[in-house]
């Protein structure tokens, strides 16, 4: 079977995107050539767009023409005016709410997990040690190191040891009045459900993040905190810390995997370095893999508030209730805000990458992005770092950054990432496994080793998004039980937590 040159995704849309590059005057329809090189997943006008005239793509309105384009023309981002972002009040809701019994079956009904007493179950086994401040990180970063070499080889059923060092704690302004989204999610990330209940805390003494900030009254213990400005020299500080680890260590040694329904796991849904491809293959496949979990009984949740602000009423669509909706405009509000306050808009959110990869401008990106939550109803709207009630697709307000929204992601619980990328990046997280899928083929045979699983056959017609999607999700039930490793955890490729802090810093 041969790949098509192109693929548009609505009847209306008057642009399509490359599946390669199409070189100058090639044949795209009976009557359009290419009127210049068409780089792949860049867009090609179909029809003639007068100037001011919508550009259309997903059925939707990426923009409007600057100047006249012609067909077989080259659409770039430089020819695209944003167009405004959809209003937020009285956004219909409850429109579009696919019922359950239309969502595609999961092909698997339990995993392997870490039962917890309360919440999600884990997907590893993990001794975490939170800093209350910055000040203490390497003490943590020393600490774990020993720990790993000198005690966890007498527990083998501990997966890893985590130093949980953040950039918040002090030189803060810890009562100001946003300062309530960074302290609520060191508060959960303390309380992953990959930490088993063990808490592990190192404090420095000073700090303005104080235990009792951070943990309830119950749980402010000798065996919980160490203040390390109370111990008597180097010497005597680690050995207090090894002691308070291997008491950890031999909890966390009793837990073991056992046979869980899906309602049991949570999984959150990423992407980073988009492309144009990113919205029709890896990021619709990802989201089949996501109805299926959803259709099982488990969580999923999904992100990144720049990302959805253009598809925002296709979201209040899909929410169940007005309570949903109205979360869901008011975190949408707070973010307008929060940009307007930088001098920004949301299209301060695309990259050079995502620009050379052939996304115009948000909305683009936003029309893409959208797609890796799938089909299903939106059943809690929720904060940057807050924790769900519901089980089913939530979505979780917070930063599109990388390595902002994981972090974020951790704290509400999610127990594996699905991370969907076009450019590629080496990210992941150590608290819970990040499984890798791109949107190329270019792209994993060039990652070949840091890829876990393509896309890009969707695009070259190879298979289907259901083939994939289905893909996605065995591997995402693997990755949860232990079974296989994703190559971000195969190297220790993690990036910090990156605390969402958007109150001041003193
Ligand atoms: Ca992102």
């Amino acid at each position: 079977m041969s790949a098509p040159l192109f693929i548009k995704v609505k009847p209306e849309d008057n642009v399509a995107i490359a599946v390669q590059d199409i070189p100058q005057r090639t044949p795209v329809l009976p009557d359009v050539k290419a009127r210049g090189l068409i780089p792949q997943a860049h867009k090609i006008a179909l029809r003639a767009i007068p100037k001011n005239q919508p550009i259309i793509r997903y059925g939707v309105v990426l923009g409007y023409a600057k100047d006249d384009i012609a067909p077989g023309d080259w659409i770039n981002e430089h020819m695209v005016i944003l167009p405004e972002s959809p209003a937020l009040d009285h956004m219909p809701y409850g429109t579009n709410l696919v019922s359950m019994d239309k969502l595609p079956d999961p092909p698997i009904t339990t995993w392997m997990g870490y039962k917890n007493a309360q919440g999600p179950a884990g997907t590893r086994n993990l001794l975490g040690i939170m800093t209350t401040v910055q000040c203490v990180a390497g003490v943590a970063r020393v600490a774990a190191e020993r720990i790993r070499k000198e005690l966890l080889p007498k527990y083998p059923n501990v997966d890893g040891v985590v130093a949980i060092t953040h950039p918040y704690g002090c030189g803060v302004a810890i009562n100001a009045a946003m300062a309530y989204i960074p302290i609520r999610s060191l508060q959960n990330i303390l309380r992953h459900p990959n930490f088993g209940g063990e808490i592990m805390v190192l404090g420095l003494g000073c700090e303005k993040l104080t235990y009792e900030r951070l943990l309830p009254p119950e749980d402010i213990t000798p065996e919980n905190c160490l203040t390390i400005q109370d111990c008597h020299g180097h010497d005597e500080m680690m050995n207090q810390i090894m002691a308070m680890a291997e008491r950890k260590l031999q909890k966390l040694n009793t837990r073991r995997r056992e046979p869980l329904p899906l309602s049991d796991l949570v999984v959150g849904m990423q992407c980073g370095g988009s492309d144009a491809f990113s919205g029709l293959t890896a990021n619709p496949s990802a989201g089949y893999a996501a109805d299926m979990l959803v259709r099982g009984g488990g969580t999923v949740m999904f992100s990144e508030v720049t990302e959805v602000r253009d598809g925002v009423h296709m979201l209040a669509a899909r929410c169940v209730s007005q309570e949903v909706r109205d979360r869901l405009a008011a975190e949408m509000k707070w973010y307008d805000d929060y940009l307007e306050q930088g001098g920004v808009d949301r299209d301060a959110n695309p990259t050079p990458g995502n620009k050379k990869g052939g996304l115009a401008n948000i909305v683009e990106k936003a029309m893409g992005s959208i797609a890796k939550s799938g089909t299903s109803p939106i059943v809690e709207v929720i904060g940057p770092g807050e924790r769900p009630a519901k089980k089913g697709l939530i979505y979780a307000a917070t930063p599109a950054s990388d390595i902002v929204c994981g972090p974020s992601q951790i704290a509400a619980g999610i127990g594996l990432q699905l991370f969907m990328t076009g450019r590629g990046t080496p990210y992941g997280l150590e608290i819970a496994p990040v499984v890798k899928i791109c949107s190329r083929n270019e792209m994993k045979d060039n990652w070949f080793d840091m890829i876990d699983i393509s896309a890009g056959q969707v695009a070259t017609g190879e298979k289907t998004i259901e083939e994939v999607g289905t893909e996605i999700f065995r591997y995402m039930i693997d990755v949860a039980s232990g079974v296989k490793k994703p190559y971000s955890d195969q190297y220790g490729f993690h990036n910090d937590m990156c605390i969402f802090n958007p109150a001041p810093i003193t």
